[in-house]
Parts: structure tokens; sequence; C-alpha cells
């Protein structure tokens, strides 16, 4: 059998990648950097993107299942939204204090997130997850934070997973248990001897490389009672899982409500936000921590929130569950038929996808590499993710393109 390998242009491309690695360190850097660790046929710049497609600078169309890694969550270009935040810009972003969206938007919070008493403002994930941790410290009087290992939290010192660059002293006060595993959060804690600001933990593990895995109910019952017995703060890490799960929270389907929620990501349909909201036990504290940013109070994103948390609380999460699911099946069922074993973890809003007996991840990348040739963005590695812009005619198309990138994979890789 003779696969045909679909041709596409990248010489736009190219010629930036040129360009950036002359100017850029590195290039590209960050999760965003194909150069450094996707096959070669992805592109690394785009153009514009509309519902679920994106464009690369050659002009390639895309269906695309990475959604800005997050933050695209109803549609790129979403006409509701956009207007929304268009209104706003053309009346002024930033400006020598917040807009009426500010308030809007904190009441709106308080209103879905079943938790929230408070909501505090901020741009990436990284400075909502900070926020959570120096209010858990302000209002514990308490130092140490347990994690998980190998789960996220963002980019700083305490939380990067990188070690260049990062000294011991930035890590001192980190003590790392596994997730779902009750017994080793209660040896953390005892290693803290008594001393914990906060658990920090996302609804489910999405670490990458590996199969994603929900938290048991007795392990999320279980921290939620760990942190009320030692006085600490219970966080959940929702910026990647926020409104792709329950808009209220994603433990709630375990009647588990944490102390501090860290949302950014999906928030704002892509324009630049996070949040953090809380109990009303630490709104004292965390009135007390000085955190702010020059573009913190910007009113374009928080116009752009309202109107994203109305579509996504308004049949939103339902659809993207909806497309999600036909998805997972849809792929399945084509690996079946093409004589591989796929195992599909997480979420169908967060799927992660691999192949059996891949250890060395070559099926899982020549997969991918021949569904992004033939228009479909999938990720190798990562969990990636639907929004609730994906309509069956994407789903369709997609499915009609990955079975095509099956058939070529199996010859590459022959039975
Ligand atoms: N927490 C989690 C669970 C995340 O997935 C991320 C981003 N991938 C962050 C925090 C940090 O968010 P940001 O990159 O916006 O700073």
């Amino acid at each position: 059998m003779t696969i045909s390998t679909p041709q596409r242009q990248l010489l736009a491309d190219a010629a930036l990648r040129e360009r950036a690695s002359a100017v850029v360190p590195g290039g590209v850097y960050g999760h965003m950097s194909v150069m450094r660790q996707m096959p070669p046929s992805y592109p690394q710049f785009y153009s514009r993107g509309s519902g679920a497609r994106v464009h690369d600078v050659d002009g390639n169309e895309y269906i695309d299942f990475m959604c800005a890694f997050g933050p695209m969550i109803a549609g790129y270009a979403n006409p509701v939204i956009d207007a929304a935040a268009r209104e706003q810009q053309v009346l002024g972003d930033a400006l020598s204090g917040p807009t009426s969206h500010f308030v809007a938007l904190a009441e709106l919070l308080v209103e879905t997130v079943a938790h929230a008493e408070w909501a505090m403002f901020a741009k990436n994930g990284t400075d909502a997850t900070s926020i959570a941790v120096v209010t858990a410290r302000a209002a514990t009087g308490k130092t140490k934070l347990l994690k998980a290992r190998k789960s996220y939290h963002g980019a700083n010192a305490w939380f990067t997973p990188a070690p260049a660059g990062v000294t011991a002293a930035d890590r001192a006060n980190i003590i790392e248990f596994d997730y779902n595993d009750i017994a080793s959060v209660e040896t953390a804690v005892a290693e803290a001897g008594g001393d914990v600001a906060a658990i920090i933990v996302t609804p489910f593990r999405h670490d990458g490389l590996t199969d994603q895995e929900y938290a048991t109910p007795e392990f999320a019952v279980g921290v939620r009672a760990i942190a009320t017995r030692i006085g600490s703060a219970l966080i959940l890490d929702e910026v990647r899982t926020g409104f792709r799960i329950d808009a209220a929270g994603a433990w709630e389907q375990y009647g588990v409500r944490p102390d501090l929620t860290a949302f950014s990501k999906g928030i704002a349909n892509g324009y630049a936000l996070a949040a953090v909201v809380g109990i009303d036990a630490f709104k004292q504290a965390a009135s007390e921590i000085y955190v702010t940013g020059s573009f913190w109070m910007g009113g374009v994103s928080m116009a752009a929130a309202v109107a994203t948390l109305g579509i996504l609380t308004n049949g939103g999460i339902a659809a993207m569950t909806s497309a999600g699911d036909a998805f997972r099946t849809g792929i399945q069922t084509q690996a079946e038929a093409h004589g591989f074993t796929v195992v599909q973890t997480g979420p169908v809003t967060m799927p992660f996808l691999r192949f059996e007996d891949d250890a060395e991840l070559s099926t899982v990348f020549a997969f991918t590499d021949a569904a992004i040739r033939r228009g479909v963005i999938l990720h190798p590695w990562h969990n990636m993710f639907l929004s609730a812009a994906h309509t069956d005619d994407d789903i369709r198309d997609a499915l009609e393109r990955t079975d095509d990138a099956f058939a070529e994979t199996r010859s590459l890789f022959p039975l």
C-alpha cells in the first residue's frame, strides 16, 4: 500500500524561525516551542484563528486540538466575546484604575464558583498560583507548601520544573507527595513538622508524557480533611482545568471545596487574565498581601471574561464535552481498525493520547506528524484541549484526516 504524504509549504515559517533564532534565545521558548520538542512538520508561527481552526503564517489551515494550550475555550475570534472586548478596547484598557468590569467579574465568579466568596485578578496562571500561596501563608502564618511530584503550578522559581537558574533556597519550602496517594501526603505533612501553609493540587493529574489520572474521591476528600486538620489552606489549581470540567469547581462532583482556587487560561478566551477566588476565612489575609502588576487592572480582558463565562455556563461546557466524546470515540474506533492500541485518558475536554508499547514515542510522533500534514493539530505528549467552538463538522473533518494519518502510521510500522 502506498500512502500519499500531503506536502505543505512552510516557507514563511522557516524564514521566521531563522530570524527568531538570531534575536530570541532558543528561537521560541517555553511550552509553545515546537522548534525544540515537536516533529519537524509542525508550524511554529500562526497568523489567525476562527472557531476551532487556525492558519499558520504560510496560509495552511488546521483544526486545532491545542486551543492555544487552553486559553481558547469558546472559539478563536468569538464574535460575542470580541465585541465585548472591543467595546472596552476603544474606551481604553490600562487606565489609572480598574473599570466596572472588575467588580462585575468578581460578582460573576462569586456567583458561579461554588466556594468563591471573593475574587482577585492578575494576568497569568503563575500569578494566580503565587497569589494563592502568599495568601495562604499570610492567613496561616505557616511556611511550607505541599505539592504533588511532577505537578506543574507555574514558571517561577519555586514551581518551575527546570533546574537552570534556580537555587536550592528557592525550593526549600516545597515538600512533594504522590498524586492520589493520601499516605504520601501524610508523610509530607510529618516531614513539614506541622508548618504547612498550603496543599496545592490540580483537580486531576495532567502531567505531560503520562496517562492522566482523575483524583479518586478518597484522595480529594482526604486532602481536604488533612488541610482542615492541620490548619493549612487547600489550593485547587484550576489554571488548566478551569471551566472545562465544571464551572462551579472541578471537585464539586466529590462534594469537595477548596479554600482557594487559581484560574487563568480559558477564563477570558485568550485575553490575558487570571483569577484567584477564595472563601471568607482568607479574605482578610488576601487584603493584606501586596500583589500587583502594571497590566492587572486592564478592562479589556475582564470584559472578555464576563462574556466568556456567559457562554461557558450556558451550554458551552456541554458542547465541548459532546465534541470531545465524539472525537475520543472516533479515535478509538480508527485506532482499532488500523490495528493500534491507543490509550486515551483525562476528561474528554482535555484528552491525552498515547500508543501502547511506544515508550520512545516514535509511533505517536509519526501519527501526530501525519495528522499535522493533513491539517489537524494534535500533541504527541501533552494533554490537548477541546473548545465550545468545535462543531460536528470540525470533528467529522478531523476524524477523516486522522483516519488517513493512522493509515500512514501503519505503513511506517507494519503489523
Ligand atoms: N498551573 C497549571 C496547572 C498550569 O497548567 C499552568 C500553565 N500550563 C500554570 C499553573 C501556569 O500558568 P501560566 O503559564 O499562565 O503562568
